[in-house]
């Protein structure tokens, strides 16, 4: 396994600022804050490493993996790409994912090709003509809403995909029927209109050259930045009526990327998560699989297969594949990888929001903090936005 080497200034026992969390918000805030802002920053990190669920490792194979789930960096933002470009280099990748339906491996999203690779040629080729007539090119349609199309054949188009791709997956997913997901998830899951295989369209699309551990090594190095891992911030806080301390200082700010219900002991209940038990094997072969991630909708008990020699190329005779079963999650047990969105569970977030805000001292950013669903794009200018560059 990798080993991290943070280095620590001996001589700074005064913070500016406490920056609860290294993964991707907690790290660029400390970065933009130590350089841009001249601020000491004390990053504390309950885990033994640093990139929060970006972390990447290389394994006994010499295959690198990432251990919370593949992570794949997309993004139309020239500001985050230019922003991190200045901590790494990249390779350039465009993630391709099939799903096995009927015995076949067909690509997603679910494209003209997905409906030539299933349908007879007369019956594809007029759902493709049916679809090109009702949207437009390069649309992507959620399937919630395509099944509202009254169109004969498009309902049936609809049915179909609904049945083989969507539901099953989704129940597997999240645990739950697809109407009780908030939209803004289940469109998640489209059907494009044209022939793009590709996963993500993003303009920028790549992975970090030398993966992401070190991309986060060089946010976090800079003597205004000291890093304390395997420290839980929740042991040692403290607490005044309108002001939160860390080791009895109520002087510095805190900037919180945990999750929020934790940091308030829970006052309003645990808010639901979706956790996942990622189970890593090696074959004795050099490919497993003919793409970087394979899903299954329908048969067994994960949602998917990622081989990761198809993300970092290596010539190992051995290959690494990680098989995702999710799961309800268990407060302070399990990892919170997915909040559940619906009307109830966004209230129960206000209530937690509403109460951070009479802190003047803190502020939440982060998809356990902010309890959103967040691309690593979406949190980096996150936080670019809310420290800002001087
Ligand atoms: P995190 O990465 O979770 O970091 C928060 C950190 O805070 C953690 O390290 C945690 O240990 C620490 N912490 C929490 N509480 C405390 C405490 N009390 N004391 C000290 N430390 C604490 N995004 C993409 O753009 N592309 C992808 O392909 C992609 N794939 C994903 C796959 C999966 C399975 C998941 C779950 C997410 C994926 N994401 C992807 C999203 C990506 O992981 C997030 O955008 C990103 O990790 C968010 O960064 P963060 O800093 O908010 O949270």
């Amino acid at each position: 396994m990798a080993t991290l080497t943070i280095p620590k200034p001996k001589d700074c026992y005064m913070y500016d600022y406490v920056i609860v969390g290294a993964g991707f918000a907690g790290a660029v805030s400390a970065n933009l804050l130590a350089t841009h802002h001249n601020k000491k920053v004390l990053v504390i990190e309950k885990r033994v490493h640093i990139g929060g669920n970006c972390y990447d490792e290389v394994d006994e194979n010499g295959i690198v993996v990432h251990r919370y789930g593949p992570h794949l960096f997309h993004t139309s933002s020239k500001e985050v790409w230019e922003y991190l470009s200045r901590f790494t280099e990249w390779t350039p990748y465009e993630h391709k994912v099939l799903a096995h339906i009927h015995g076949k491996n067909v690509p997603i999203p679910f494209n003209f090709n997905t409906i030539e690779a299933l349908f007879e040629p007369t019956h594809a080729k007029q759902f493709i003509q049916k679809l090109s007539q009702h949207y437009p090119q390069n649309a992507k349609i959620p399937i919630l809403e395509l099944q509202k199309n009254p169109d004969e054949d498009l309902q049936q188009l609809s049915n179909f995909i609904y049945e083989n791709l969507f539901v099953h997956y989704t129940a597997k997913q999240w645990g739950v029927s697809p109407h009780e997901i908030d939209s803004a998830v289940t469109a998640r899951v489209p059907i494009l209109i044209g022939r793009d295989d590709r996963y993500f369209n993003d303009t920028f699309q790549a992975i970090p050259k030398h993966g992401y551990t070190k991309l986060f090594e060089a946010l976090l190095y800079h003597p205004n930045i000291t890093v304390e891992l395997n420290k839980d911030f929740l042991t040692e806080v403290c607490w005044q009526e309108k002001r939160i301390g860390f080791r009895n200082d109520f002087t510095c700010k805190i900037i919180y990327t945990g999750a929020v219900d934790e940091l308030f002991g829970y006052c309003f209940e645990a808010l639901p998560y979706r956790s996942t038990d990622m189970v890593f094997e090696t074959m004795d072969q050099a490919y497993f699989q003919e793409a970087a991630t394979i899903n299954y909708p329908n048969d067994h008990d994960y949602t998917r297969i990622t081989e990761f020699k198809h993300i970092h190329p290596n010539l190992s005779p051995k290959t690494t594949i990680l098989k995702e079963y999710p799961k309800e999650h268990c407060k302070e047990i399990t990892v919170p990888y997915y909040p559940i969105f619906n009307d109830k569970n966004q209230e129960q977030y206000t209530q937690y929001m509403q109460k951070a805000q009479h802190f003047s001292n803190l502020t939440l950013i982060g998809r356990l903090a902010e309890y959103r669903y967040y691309d690593m794009d979406d949190i980096v200018l996150r936080a670019l936005n809310t420290v800002g560059i001087a």
